[in-house]
């Protein structure tokens, strides 16, 4: 199979710097979207490409064991800078081997098959409102537009290990597919992707058309796509604007996103801010022995650092600035932001064991309530009911077996145990003692008006 390779990245036009990192560097492709305070998001989304990038070629079975490595990257990184603590990023990667495309898959970046003209999703959303979708408890057209989709239950650079997710798909001729961050498919309904994946006359086209529709619809975030297109014969063609918009490793630590070769065209001027173009100072070098270090070859393009000023905070939780002359004040949005999801999901787990609990709660009591008879009123008769003399929220907890033909206002006064009758007496723990309770009364009853005959005839 010969494979066309397409892709762009772009800050969008809403934030101040692009946390999106792309790879494109056959046989391996992928998108990451970085998040965390300040400079953290880029590091994050650069670093777990580069260290991706390492898998090797032919070794596709190792494509997980990869991520979870770029995982402890992150998350070794994060520990030894304050500023980065709490960085994460998503990360979805395809490795070519033949005519397969290996699929490997954290948080909500996503992965499309154009096939016959069908857009089909091959990456399920790793964030709480898709959880919600599935468990039933918001439908699909709300989970496109919940307030809350942008957050993640999975990502890189928050926990080890990390689970990944892992999808094989067999390529063919006309394929094309779709790596895309949540910048493309947050903005662009499904149906337009797939109509301009389709109509692009190739990879290239549809990745600057792809981003160019994200850009028209508010591009309210950023947006990375990597394009693939299949057709017979052997060989990769990348495009230009790919290779030049790839991470690449070239022993870079990912620091800052300066491991990608060049600004995407969004930027100001290059010579805006030549001065602050070095390396930010507050960038350690990478522990000695670690497979991470400095970055060497590429330097750190400028305008990049005047770019990251303002640090947009990717969750809900509103915007967030960060100065970047001094770092200790930056508030820690990575952190705060993760912790937010360690309490949600801890609250998550709570509510989930609670509703659990309520529910067993509910069955043991409906099991309960089926062993439980009590003599009552019904219609001014005396009747026995199963259940119990109770209301729950408005919902009664008995129901009406059998009406008698016994006046309950002739019964009721006849015992001190009976004056409760019309609330209903106290439960019982069968049918045959409530049916002996009824027993009694008519036998009381028959006593007391034969008392009373007797009575009347001798006096
Ligand atoms: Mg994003």
């Amino acid at each position: 199979m010969r494979i066309r390779v397409g892709a762009a990245t772009d800050v969008g036009r809403a934030r101040e710097r692009n946390e999106d990192s792309l790879l494109a560097a056959p046989p391996l492709y992928a998108v990451a979207d970085g998040m965390g305070g300040h400079r953290g998001g880029n590091v994050a989304s650069a670093l777990a490409l580069q260290v991706l990038s390492r898998v090797g070629d032919g070794s596709w079975d190792r494509l997980a064991d990869q991520v979870k490595e770029a995982n402890r990257a992150i998350l070794e990184r994060a520990q030894g800078d304050r500023s980065l603590s709490g960085m994460g990023t998503t990360l979805t990667a395809a490795f070519m081997e033949g005519d397969v495309i290996h699929l490997a898959h954290v948080g909500d970046s996503r992965a499309y098959l154009l096939r016959d003209g069908e857009l089909h999703r091959l990456t399920e959303d790793h964030t709480l409102v898709h959880r919600m979708a599935m468990e039933g408890r918001i439908t699909e057209a709300e989970e496109e537009t919940h307030p809350q989709r942008s957050i993640l239950i999975r990502a890189l650079g928050v926990e080890e290990p990390v689970e990944v997710d892992e999808v094989p798909v067999h390529a063919l001729a006309g394929d094309r597919i779709l790596l895309c961050s949540d910048g493309l498919h947050s903005m662009v309904p499904e149906e337009d992707i797939r109509r301009t994946l389709e109509a692009a006359s190739d990879a290239q086209e549809a990745a600057d058309h792809l981003v160019e529709l994200a850009n028209r619809a508010g591009g309210l975030d950023n947006i990375t796509v990597v394009v693939l297109e299949f057709e017979p014969g052997e060989g990769v063609d990348l495009a230009d604007r790919a290779a030049r918009d790839s991470v690449r490793d070239g022993g870079g630590d990912g620091g800052d996103g300066g491991a990608r070769a060049t600004e995407p065209d969004s930027g100001a001027p290059p010579s805006a801010d030549a001065e602050s173009a070095p390396a930010a100072p507050d960038v350690p070098p990478a522990p000695a022995g670690s497979d991470i270090t400095q970055i060497g070859a590429v330097p750190i393009p400028p305008g990049r650092v005047r770019r990251d000023d303002t640090a947009v905070m990717r969750a809900p939780g509103g915007t967030t600035t960060a100065t970047m002359s001094a770092p200790t004040t930056v508030p820690p949005t990575g952190t705060f932001q993760r912790n937010r999801k360690r309490r949600r999901r801890r609250l998550l787990a709570w509510i989930g064991g609670l509703v659990l609990l309520l529910v067993a709660a509910g069955v043991g009591f409906r099991l309960y309530l089926d062993t439980q008879w009590f003599v009552g009123v019904d219609g001014g008769k005396v009747a026995v009911f199963r259940g119990i003399p109770s209301e729950f929220i408005g919902a009664k907890l008995y129901g009406l077996v059998e009406r008698t033909d016994l006046s309950a206002a002739a019964v009721q006064p006849l015992r001190s145990s009976w004056q409760d009758l019309q609330g209903g007496l106290d439960p019982v723990s069968s049918k045959a003692k409530a049916d002996l309770i009824v027993t009694n009364m008519r036998a009381r009853l028959t006593e007391v008006r034969q008392t009373g005959a007797e009575k009347s005839t001798s006096g």
